[in-house]
């Protein structure tokens, strides 16, 4: 390294955080590689999610945006529902590009890491297929080392871990890390074809049901895409054999009929993704070594924020490493900038969460009567985060 700073960096995970981070670090001259343990680019991979106004500000200031948006479809809204199919509350999104500079873009999850990954290639940042890293290696002041299964290494000023949930740079480098905790809820999922469902097109319902939480939505070319959240105390009950679409059924018997229409409907019920986040770390980063993203502080889907994040991070760890030539001190005002922002919408996502399954119909009839409020509290959390924007020109104090 020398002294104008951080000049090659080592990323491990081509997710969403490691692509958008690799893009912003390329605009400033940084060389960035990616190593990524899938064997390949996944077209086809998980179910969907949504890019909230926030995240889809970074990637506009990236310029990929519209390469995004075009593999997705904008969402205009969501209705809340509870189990008897009444409407108890309505988040309108058609103005958010008014408000946000921005709307909420519905994508399936391999599209986007399609999308990031082939616009971050054609930027000329290096992405490296079948690179499982191992362990890290500090022992020398001046670089750090990764370590791939097979034997190959990489060298780097720094090595950023973009490398999700179950991160193999956390256990590495901050060893003692506390393990993400599991929520006790799981995720299933799906695409179908279900014309009955009275869903209107570009709208997401979301509906409280007496046992489960059912989510869909509506995308223009007449598919509906839905999600399912349930509760399971332990985690090993999530991957009990038998047949998946039949568990989700029963869950959701005495719920609006639409929803048994559309399990059925599918051709292949995705999951279960068992739901684990990570409410607070003591530390992000150590020496030469930065974790991002999910690897930093996992959320539950339940804010839709988690991708979002991990975008934010990509854009404002550049920008640490752009003003500030020591590492050590650019990931401390990495850190510094982004903790409260992210472990209060971790907290957000948790407790938004904690009203999706009931135990029992008491526990559910109590549920039902705190929703409303709930809700405009869930919304009011949301519209902060939507609303939340970096400025790539300032300068990190
Ligand atoms: C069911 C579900 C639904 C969700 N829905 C939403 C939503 O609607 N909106 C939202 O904003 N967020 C949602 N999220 C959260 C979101 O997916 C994550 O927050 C986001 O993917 C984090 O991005 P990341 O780049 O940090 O990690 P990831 O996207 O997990 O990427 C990590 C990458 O690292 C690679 N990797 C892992 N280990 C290694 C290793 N040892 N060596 C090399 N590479 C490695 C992985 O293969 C992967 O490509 C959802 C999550 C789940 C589970």
């Amino acid at each position: 390294m020398t002294q104008r700073g951080v000049r090659r960096v080592v990323l491990i995970g081509g997710g969403i955080a490691g692509p958008v981070l690799g893009m912003f670090l390329q605009r400033i001259g940084v060389e960035a590689t990616i190593f990524e343990a899938r064997a390949a680019p996944l077209e086809q991979e998980g179910a969907f999610l949504g890019v909230a106004p926030n995240g889809m500000n970074v990637l506009a200031e990236l310029g990929v945006a519209r390469a995004v948006q075009a593999r997705g479809a904008v969402c205009d809204g969501i209705r809340f529902e509870n189990a008897r199919g009444r409407g108890i509350g309505v988040i309108d999104q058609r103005d958010a590009a008014r408000r946000f500079g921005a709307g909420l873009v519905m994508i399936r999850r391999g599209a986007l890491h399609a999308a990031l990954a082939e616009e971050a290639a054609r930027r000329g940042v290096a992405i490296r297929y079948g690179m499982r890293l191992e362990g890290v290696d500090c022992s020398d002041p001046r670089e750090v080392v990764a370590r791939f299964e097979g034997g190959d290494e990489a060298r780097g000023d720094v090595l950023i871990g973009c490398d999700g949930v179950r991160s193999r740079t956390r256990a590495a480098a901050l060893p003692g890390a506390p393990a993400p905790g599991y929520t006790g809820l799981v995720d299933f999922g799906g695409f179908a074809r279900c014309p009955g469902a009275p869903l209107q097109p570009g709208w997401s319902v979301m509906v409280f049901g007496r046992r489960a939480f059912f989510g869909a939505f509506a995308a223009p070319e007449g598919e509906v895409w839905w999600f399912h959240n349930s509760g399971e105390p332990a985690p090993e009950g999530a991957a009990a054999p038998g047949p998946l679409r039949e568990r989700i059924l029963a869950l959701h018997e005495g719920d609006p009929g639409w929803i048994a229409d559309v399990v059925r409907a599918t051709p292949e019920v995705l999951g279960p993704w068992l739901l684990h986040d990570i409410l607070t770390m003591p530390r992000w980063h150590a020496g030469r070594v930065c974790l991002i993203g999910d690897a930093a502080h996992a959320a539950t889907p339940h804010a839709g924020q988690g991708a979002s994040l991990a975008m934010e991070d990509g854009m404002l760890l550049a920008r640490c490493l752009r003003d500030e030539p020591e590492p050590e001190r650019a990931f401390a005002a990495f850190e510094r900038l982004r903790r409260p922002r992210v472990e209060a919408i971790v907290r957000q996502a948790r407790r938004n969460g904690s009203r999706k399954a009931v135990s029992g119909p008491v526990a559910g009839w109590l549920r039902d009567r705190a929703l409303p409020l709930f809700l405009r509290i869930g919304a009011a959390a949301q519209e902060r985060a939507h609303a939340y924007r970096i400025d790539w020109e300032e300068r990190i104090a």
